[in-house]
């Protein structure tokens, strides 16, 4: 099994010395940089009608910016963000133009929000992804000889009623990057053809795209995606689709399903009839089993490129599953609000991954995750305790909170370095209980450890609170066809489940003395379950790089999906007899 000794030890290169630097520099001076991007952004936009309620007066300071400006939520904002959707093109929020509106992904709540963006907010976060380059070269040694196998999509140009595009995150770097660096940039040589990546057909993106990477499976030294899902996504494509893709290699010909002029003008240039690959994916495909699914078919993969901390770190296992245990690198933590922080030592095990402020990002403060606390900066945070980030930023939010909470495991020089934990407004509660994603992720790792000795896991799950009990819709990962857990089996997964649950010793209480909350309901749904739930997220207007599973469910329409793809439905028989010591409070 491949795994993070596999890769070379630390490299010295030249090349990138300066960036490196770079990040030694920023780093050391963190607490000073946070109060020059402070004074930057207030001076930049101290006569935008925001910040002028304020009466600031010309102060840049923390101590007057603390004291005058309150912390906002984006339901705060809203009103003047919709002014701004709509056509105002007054310096509301910011001074300079708007380019464009990133939009969240939509996970909480259903409804993507927007975030107006400028030029020069989109290169200051391109820099910070530049730097990812050195410190691969850093800790991967040959990288840059391999091509880069990622799955990334983008959405069809939305634009709001004022003109401006519309776009997630994550649409917008591709394009730009893709335009500036891709002819001489190792690291933006990818399989997959820009015509593809461009394509707004989700089909006939991830179609061209997994048959390129299926003609350059030598080639392929990296395999990725933004978050994990969306690997997973495309290797359950691949299980759907390797007969007509293995035909097309065959023949040399494209299959009819592919339509856009663009793609099959461009894939003149890479088909031709090759039996021999044809032969071999076809007969890896066919096999049984595909664990190590893709070091098979791309064996020079040195890791994994996907974000899996957070709620993703549910895939961990199913990535592993496939790629044979290959590394994983999670490089950044960002959204469309903020790029704050990258992980500058990305060999090491998803449990100890730590991103590290960068702090000439944004203005960052640490809102403790205790009841009536007040925000911290960056010098006063403490290792161990959990805050929820609050940013300002130059693109015109004001100390937002962005809902995310993180646990800070140290430093690197001066600039705080933290693990995510959690969305705050991510819990699952029928009453006085509040049962949150990272419990959740608890329960669902225990049950997949449990069911590893029946030959199945937990590929993926959410969570529902309905008539007084706990329900968790279930899909499995089940590694022989046609040989699913019993439901004796699925029973005792209950009660496995549920005593994770009762180490919050409020869901105990309830359960157990008042008996307010009812036995655990596992709802096992059909294979693909969760994908078609991605699919209706995508036609909403979701992205597909982004979406991540809500594991607290709140959308009506997606609970309908799951309960009507329902395999089978277990409960919990009696109150777990073991009852562990709770830690909560
Ligand atoms: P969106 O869902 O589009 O709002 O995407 C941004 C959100 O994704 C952030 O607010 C975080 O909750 C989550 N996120 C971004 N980067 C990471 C990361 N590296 N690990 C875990 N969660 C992340």
């Amino acid at each position: 099994m491949a795994g993070i000794s596999s890769l070379s030890s630390p490299v010295n290169t030249p090349a990138h010395a300066k960036e490196l630097e770079l990040i030694e520099e920023t780093t050391k001076n963190a607490y000073e940089l946070q109060n020059y991007a402070l004074a930057q952004i207030l001076t930049q936009n101290a006569h935008t009608e925001y910040l002028k309620n304020f009466n600031l007066d010309g102060a840049t300071d923390r101590k007057s910016f603390l004291s005058k400006v309150p912390m906002v939520t984006y339901d705060d904002l809203q009103p003047m963000i919709q002014r701004l959707v709509d056509g105002d093109r007054t310096p509301i929020l910011c001074a300079l133009p708007i380019s464009e509106f990133l939009s969240s992904s939509g996970t909480s709540s259903g409804d993507p929000k927007l975030f107006p963006n400028h030029e020069e907010e989109t290169n200051r976060r391109l820099l910070l992804c530049s730097l990812i380059r050195p410190i691969l070269n850093k800790f991967v040694k040959g990288w840059e000889q391999g091509k880069g196998l990622y799955f990334m999509f983008v959405k069809p140009e939305a634009r709001t009623r004022g003109g401006h595009p519309i776009q997630p995150g994550s649409t917008g770097m591709v394009r730009k990057r893709d335009a500036e660096s891709r002819p001489h940039d190792p690291y933006y040589d990818f399989t997959s053809p820009t015509e593809a990546m461009f394509c707004t057909d989700p089909f006939q993106s991830m179609y061209t795209q997994m048959l390129c990477a299926l003609y350059e499976r030598q080639q392929v030294g990296r395999v990725g995606a933004q978050f994990a899902l969306g690997l997973l996504r495309a290797i359950r494509f691949l299980q759907l689709n390797w007969q007509q893709l293995t035909r097309d290699i065959r023949t040399g010909s494209l299959s009819p399903n592919v339509t856009d002029p663009s793609i099959r003008e461009c894939m003149t240039r890479v088909l031709r009839p090759n039996p021999a690959l044809a032969g071999f994916i076809a007969q890896e495909c066919v096999k049984g089993s595909w664990e190590g699914i893709i070091i098979r078919i791309w064996p020079n993969t040195k890791y994994i490129d996907v974000i899996i901390t957070g709620s993703t770190a549910q895939y961990i296992p199913t990535l592993d599953y496939y790629s044979g245990g290959l590394p994983k690198i999670s490089w950044i933590y960002g959204s469309p609000e903020c790029f704050p922080a990258i992980n500058l030592n990305p060999i090491c095990n998803p449990s100890e991954i730590s991103y590290t402020i960068m702090p000439n990002m944004a203005y960052l403060e640490f809102l403790p995750y205790l009841p009536n606390s007040d925000p911290v900066d960056l010098a006063d945070v403490k290792i161990g305790q959990e805050y929820e980030l609050v940013v300002t930023t130059y693109a015109g939010l004001y100390r937002y909170r962005t809902g995310d909470i993180i646990r800070v495991t140290g430093f690197h020089n001066s600039a705080p370095q933290f693990r995510f934990v959690k969305r705050r407004n991510a819990v699952l509660s029928v009453g006085a209980d509040e049962t949150d994603e990272v419990e959740l992720q608890a329960a669902s790792e225990k049950a997949s450890r449990f069911l590893e000795e029946f030959g199945a896991s937990v590929l993926d799950y959410t969570s529902y609170a309905e008539a007084g009990h706990y329900v968790v819709y279930v899909e499995l990962l089940v590694k022989k066809s046609g040989e699913s857990p019993s439901d004796e089996v699925m029973e005792k997964c209950c009660v496995v489940m549920e005593e994770s649950l009762m180490m919050n010793w409020v869901y105990r209480r309830c359960r157990v003395e008042e008996k307010s909350i009812g036995a655990l309901e596992i709802r096992v749904v059909k294979s693909g379950a969760f994908e078609e739930m991605v699919d209706y997220a995508v036609s909403r207007g979701a992205s597909v790089n982004l979406y991540k599973v809500p594991r607290c469910l709140t959308v009506k329409p997606i609970l309908e999906i799951l309960q009507s793809r329902l395999l089978s439905t277990h409960f919990t028989p009696s109150i777990p007899q073991s009852i562990p010591t709770p830690t909560k409070l």
